[in-house]
């Protein structure tokens, strides 16, 4: 059964939503087509069954140090994986080498560009493949951001091999799939699995932007020493952030498609292996990770669509763990998002459907209602609870805006939209300034009719009127506001709009620390993940492949006392007990009760208590009945072999232990073995 393996090998207890499916029919050797979100376990899909599988699996996959990495972690659960690429040293290769000679390799990862190479496909043509498992599988895709030429490759090859083909991707447009399917299975039809888009430990949240540096730190400090990304819009905003993380003590590097290539990969690999690293970054910063345990992602900048907003809140917490994400945006953004678009090469169509992926993400930052299910819906997904979102956790307050909005699009009409935010907000509080007295504003019927509200709730009106995209800034015209047509019924007094009424006032700041497991935890998890840190740069690996977050997280909680407690986390199979747990328990417990090899082997199995069960009846019994006898005492691998052998009756038993032992233990033993 391929499930007792997933606890075996993977030390999960149970299949992740979808991946069951995946697994069988790849088993049953069916080409597959498998869309699902970031984080939602598409490694397992194939790496399952690779186990169960003769042969090795080709896994194609788009970054070297990503595959170097699953190898190191698919090593670490006693796998045998190897990987041909760039990176290689010479003893590597020849170890991979090796491994497939003996024919005992299971997973080989290879570099996309060297499918290119003869040598390699005649080499990969000799071997006995199960499988092509292609990961990011959108990559063929030439009109996507992450196309790689070489992937158009791999449709050959399969050919060329002869075998099924699986190809994973969180990217699920439909033109996308229909390019995957054309080109990676020549236009045959894939069995789909097609896995819906929430991403329920995430935690959406959107803030306007008012100190947008303080806000930033302050959402950091809550969270010290855990991993996050902070996305900035300029490369400048990027540097200055992670600066002034650093000085606030934090660990903190800057990112940007500015810096050279060499600095970039060095600040990859430093997020990787590092634990509790934050990068500052622009959106360059994207295809290259694959950290599975971000805590938390910031956009310190309004992204450019609902699209992107999606994909890169999307990389916190992959593990399946609590994440959060920030969203801070203000009226500039707005302004300079628009303004984008507007001053773009793109056609006017394309220029149209970029303000309408504009709208959905301003629909969904001034959204009045729970963001998880705005978010999904314009995905086409439904969703029945959310309660992981700023307005889930307290509703927004809102008030009837209409008159606020009338008297903005009449002060916007009646200077020929010929104005922006701060002159229009003059005229509507009555302030006699010079451009008004110059232009005779003050006659206009709209002048002071505003007053009773304050400067900053006209701006959080103004902002919202575009969020809702009832007026855009005309950048012909240097950002004079125009009216939309989306505005005019509430114009004519047809319609009513609802405004928020919270995002106006100014937020009161509170800075609640937030941490991963509970207060009287929280030194141990420290512990815990030092002894993370060290084992993994031994390994010269990211922490995650010693253990998850997750892992730690229930470790701390749980405290397992023992080898058998230890087992039964999840997270942890056979290789890693016996790798790991010593040094995690020695952490818990301050010191490690040593146990005979005989008893380890057994450790999490109902075989093990039966063995302590024999122990402890054996110490009783030692000697004799009465206690008067000479001492007698069987080995620890004996007594493991009886728990494992279940001897039915005297005759086994003497077998066994021989004819003295299983005179004195033997009635008793038995008596175990039947309870
Ligand atoms: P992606 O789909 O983004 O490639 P990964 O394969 O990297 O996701 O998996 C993300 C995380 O989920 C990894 O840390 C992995 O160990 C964990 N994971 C995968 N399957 C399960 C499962 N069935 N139970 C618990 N954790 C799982
Ligand atoms: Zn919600």
């Amino acid at each position: 059964m391929p499930k007792d393996l997933l606890k075996l090998v993977f030390g999960h207890d149970h299949y992740r939503n979808g991946q069951s499916e995946i697994v069988d029919a790849i088993i049953a050797g069916k080409d597959v087509l498998a869309i699902m979100p970031t984080g939602g376990g598409k490694s397992l899909c194939f790496q399952l069954p690779a186990l169960k599988l003769d042969g090795v699996v080709l896994v194609v996959s788009p970054l070297i140090a990503l595959m170097r990495d699953q190898v190191a972690a698919l090593k670490a659960l006693g796998v045998n994986a190897g990987a041909l690429t760039s990176g290689n040293t010479d003893d590597e290769t020849d170890d991979v080498f090796n491994a497939l000679e003996e024919g005992n390799l299971k997973l080989l990862y290879i570099a996309p560009e060297r499918l290119a190479n003869l040598g390699t496909q005649r080499m990969l043509s000799k071997l006995s493949i199960s499988f092509i498992a292609v990961d990011e599988a959108h990559c063929v895709s030439q009109w996507g951001h992450d196309f790689r030429p070489d992937y158009l490759r791999i449709g050959e090859l399969r050919k060329l091999l002869n075998v099924p083909l699986a190809a994973f991707t969180a990217t699920a447009d439909p033109e996308t799939q229909v390019e995957i399917k054309d080109r990676l299975f020549d236009s045959n039809d894939p069995e789909i699995f097609l896995h819906g888009f929430d991403r329920p430990n995430i935690h959406l949240s959107f803030s306007v932007k008012n100190s947008p540096r303080q806000q930033v730190l302050s959402f950091v400090e809550a969270r010290k020493g855990q991993s996050g990304i902070i996305y900035c819009g300029s490369r400048a905003k990027c540097e200055t952030i992670a600066q002034a993380l650093r000085q606030a003590g934090h660990a903190a590097i800057h990112y940007h498609a500015g810096m050279d290539a060499d600095d970039r990969r060095i600040s990859e690999r430093r997020f990787q292996l590092e634990d509790g690293l934050i990068v500052v970054a622009t959106v360059a910063f994207g295809m290259g990770i694959d950290k599975p345990d971000i805590r938390y992602v910031i956009h310190a900048d309004l992204p450019k669509s609902i699209e992107s907003y999606y994909q890169e809140i999307g990389r916190a917490g992959r593990d399946g763990e609590a994440a959060e994400t920030m969203t801070l945006y203000g009226a500039d953004d707005i302004r300079l998002r628009r303004s984008q678009i507007d001053e773009g090469l793109a056609q006017n169509d394309r220029k149209q459907a970029d303000h309408g992926r504009l709208n959905a993400l301003l629909g969904l930052a001034e959204s009045r209602r729970c963001r998880r299910r705005v978010l999904l819906r314009y995905f086409g997904d439904e969703i029945e609870t959310c309660k992981n979102c700023d307005l889930c956790d307290s509703p927004p307050i809102l008030f009837d805006g209409t008159k606020h909005v009338r008297m903005a699009l009449s002060a916007i009409l009646r200077t020929e939209e010929r104005f922006g935010a701060g002159h229009l907000i003059d005229i509507l509080l009555g302030k006699l300034t010079d451009k008004v007295k110059q232009n005779g504003h003050d006659q206009l019927p709209t002048f002071g009719v505003g007053k009773e509200y304050s400067k900053s709730e006209w701006q959080g009106i103004f902002r919202q009127m575009m969020g809702y995209d009832l007026i855009r800034p005309d950048i012909e015209r240097f950002g004079a506001f125009r009216m939309t047509h989306t505005a005019r019924p509430i114009l004519r007094d047809e319609q009513k709009i609802e405004l928020r009424k919270d995002t106006i006032i100014k937020e009161a700041r509170k800075t609640k620390v937030k941490s991963l497991v509970a207060e009287e935890d929280e030194t141990l998890f420290s512990a815990l993940k030092s002894k993370r840190r060290s084992l993994a740069e031994a390994l010269n690996a990211p922490a995650y492949v010693v253990f998850a977050d997750a892992v730690l997280i229930e470790m701390s909680k749980s405290r397992p006392e023992n080898l058998d407690d230890f087992s039964k986390l999840s997270g942890v199979g056979a290789v890693k007990l016996e790798r790991y747990g010593k040094a995690f328990l020695e952490v818990i417990n301050g010191e490690f009760v040593e146990q005979h090899p005989s008893r380890r082997r057994l450790a999490g199995k109902n075989t093990g208590k039966v063995f302590d069960q024999l122990q402890a009846k054996q110490l009783e019994l030692m000697h004799g009945a009465y206690g008067h006898d000479k001492p007698l005492v069987c080995s620890a691998s004996s007594l493991a072999k009886f728990a494992e052998s279940k001897p039915r009756d005297m005759d086994a038993i003497k077998r066994l232990l021989g004819e003295k032992k299983a005179e004195r233990f033997g009635a008793a033993f038995l008596k175990i073995l039947t309870d």
